[in-house]
């Protein structure tokens, strides 16, 4: 028991090789159909404080 909801959420970036948090902006994109987002660079867990490492890759 070591994730929190909020590290559910993060995902693993191959080419950059970082973990991103998508966090909607509040702008409808048209586009897309659906809202627009921005994506944080993350290295710990901002809830639980988790460390993020490559081997916590999500299959
Ligand atoms: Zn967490």
């Amino acid at each position: 028991m070591d994730n929190c909801k909020t590290c559910d959420e993060f995902y693993y970036n191959e080419s950059a090789k970082s973990w991103l948090y998508k966090v909607e902006n509040g702008h409808w994109d048209y586009y897309k159909d659906g809202f627009d987002y921005i994506e944080i660079e993350v290295k710990y867990c901002f809830k639980c404080g988790r460390k993020l490492g490559e081997h916590r890759i999500k299959w």
